[in-house]
């Protein structure tokens, strides 16, 4: 009943991976969101990076399948192994590299590597069968993106669960604070909404870019916001 005709469709996951920002800040409140908000979508930007320097590749192929990206090519960003690796290079960097204060813990770290494991995870439930595990051989995905309707349910309740928990664990410092959050998330629905159903990029150069610039300016956004709400505890 809901299988897509819709050739803008994107068989990627995008809202539902800042749920998990959201959720992971909750759990370890030292880690500044903006770093979430980089960890949940780190392999999506290193895949915008990585076609840009023609070393993964993807195809736009509008009216010729229901789903018009075909990511044939990915096996540094959204393989399994890939996702393990990147995974384990943030919890290094974390935990010896970067001097964030409050991010040299074995804790910090853990979660934040976990938000970056995560988007594998979920791109899983997303995704059609275009997720290797490892290179770029037996490749997996249930395939839920071939019904929208469900999909955007499912990405709306984890986006919007994870800003009722982040709400719930800190208060308000400003009336940016109390409101921004929330309408914050509606704009995340919103660019959803648009990357689904707004046009398909003219190349695919362009639209590596235009995801890249999207996941860094939720990222500023992110780090603007979160000035504004100071944790409870
Ligand atoms: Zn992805």
């Amino acid at each position: 009943m809901y299988q897509t005709k819709n050739r803008d469709m994107q068989p990627e996951m995008f809202a539902g991976h800042y749920g998990v920002s959201f959720l992971v800040k909750k759990a370890e409140p030292r880690l500044p969101l903006w770093t979430l908000f980089l960890a949940t979508q780190l392999v999506d930007i290193l895949w915008a990076i990585f076609v840009l320097l023609g070393i993964e590749r993807y195809r736009i192929a509008p009216g010729t399948a229901s789903l018009p990206l075909d990511l044939y090519y990915m096996p540094y960003t959204h393989s399994l192994a890939a996702a393990v690796a990147w995974s384990a290079v943030v919890f290094a960097l974390c935990r010896w590299v970067i001097p964030l204060s409050g991010l040299r813990s074995n804790r910090s770290a853990g979660f934040l590597a976990l938000a970056v494991f995560s988007h594998w995870v979920l791109d899983l439930v997303v995704h059609r069968p275009d997720l290797p595990l490892y290179d770029n051989a037996y490749k997996v995905g249930f395939g839920l993106w071939n019904f929208p309707l469900p999909a955007l349910v499912l990405e709306s309740v984890f986006l919007f669960g994870g800003v009722w928990f982040y709400l719930r664990s800190t208060k308000a410092t400003s009336f940016a604070g109390r409101y921004g959050t929330m309408f914050f998330g509606l704009a995340i629905l919103g660019v959803h909404c648009l990357l689904l159903w707004g046009p398909l990029p003219p190349s695919t150069t362009a639209g590596a870019i235009r995801l890249g610039a999207l996941y860094l300016i939720l990222a500023a956004a992110a780090y603007w916001l979160e000035k504004k709400r100071t944790p409870l505890t």
